[in-house]
C-alpha cells in the first residue's frame, strides 16, 4: 500500500485531483467528509458536541448547524480546542480505520486540505500539492462556489502559505489553467507502490 497525502489551499483543485486518480484505481480518503461523518445524527461524536456546546448547535431535524457550532466553537481558545479534542481523535481513528480497509497494494489518495498547517507530511510516502495562483482561485470560489470574495480572501490568508506547502511537496501540480494530466503521477505512484511493498516483504516487516 501507498499513503499518499494530497493537500492545496481552497479552491486549487484538491478535489478535482483526487476523482482523477479515483478513476484510475485509487482509494481516496476524504478528510472533509469523514469531519462529517463523525459528527452525523445519532453519532457519540455529535452528542459529545451537544454536551458540550448546548442544544442550540442542534438544527431542527436535529441535525448539526455549523454556523451555531462554529460561532461558539471559534469565540475562544479554549472551546476551539474542546471541539477539536472531541473531532481529531475520531477523524484519526476514520481515516486509520478506511487505510486499513483498502487493499494490500492499494494507492490510496488522503484528501485533506490542513496537511501542511497540521504538520502531517511525515504519515505519508509522498507528499502531491494542487496549485492554483491565487486570482484563480478567487475566481472559482466566487465564480463557481457564490463565495462573497471579502471572505474567500479571508479564507485564503488564513491558510498555510505556497512557500510552506513547496516545502513539503515531493509532487507539485499546477491546476492554475487546465485540469493536469495525471497519467505521468499514476504510473509513478504505481511504481512506487509496488516497491514499497516488495521491500516491506523481502525485509519482514509487519
Ligand atoms: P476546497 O478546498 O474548497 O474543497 P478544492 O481544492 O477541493 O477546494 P475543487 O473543488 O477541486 O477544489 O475545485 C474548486 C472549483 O474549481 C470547482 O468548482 C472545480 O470544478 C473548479 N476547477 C477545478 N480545477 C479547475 C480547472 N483546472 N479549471 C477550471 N475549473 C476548475
Amino acid at each position: 500500500m501507498l499513503r499518499v497525502g494530497l493537500t492545496g489551499g481552497i479552491g486549487s483543485g484538491k478535489s478535482t485531483v483526487a476523482r482523477l486518480l479515483a478513476e484510475r484505481g485509487a482509494v481516496v480518503v476524504d478528510a472533509d467528509k469523514l469531519a462529517r461523518e463523525v459528527l452525523e445524527p445519532g453519532s457519540e461524536g455529535l452528542a459529545e458536541v451537544v454536551e458540550a456546546f448546548g442544544e442550540d448547535v442542534l438544527a431542527a431535524d436535529g441535525t448539526l448547524d455549523r454556523a451555531a457550532l462554529a460561532a461558539k466553537a471559534f469565540a475562544s481558545e479554549e472551546s476551539r480546542q474542546t471541539l477539536n479534542g472531541i473531532t481529531h481523535p475520531r477523524i484519526g481513528a476514520l481515516t486509520a480505520q478506511r487505510m486499513a480497509e483498502a487493499p494490500e497494494d492499494a494507492i490510496v489518495v488522503h484528501d485533506i486540505p490542513l496537511l501542511v498547517e497540521r504538520d502531517m507530511a511525515a504519515a505519508y510516502h509522498l507528499v502531491v500539492v494542487v496549485y492554483a495562483d491565487t486570482e484563480t482561485r478567487l475566481g472559482r470560489l466566487v465564480g463557481s462556489r457564490g463565495m462573497d470574495r471579502a471572505d474567500a480572501e479571508k479564507r485564503i490568508a488564513a491558510q498555510a502559505t505556497d512557500e510552506q506547502r513547496r516545502a513539503v511537496a515531493d509532487v507539485w501540480l499546477d491546476n492554475s489553467g487546465e485540469v493536469p494530466d495525471v497519467s505521468a503521477l499514476w504510473d509513478r505512484l504505481v511504481a512506487f507502490e509496488k516497491n514499497v511493498r516488495t521491500r516491506t516483504v523481502a525485509g519482514g516487516a509487519p
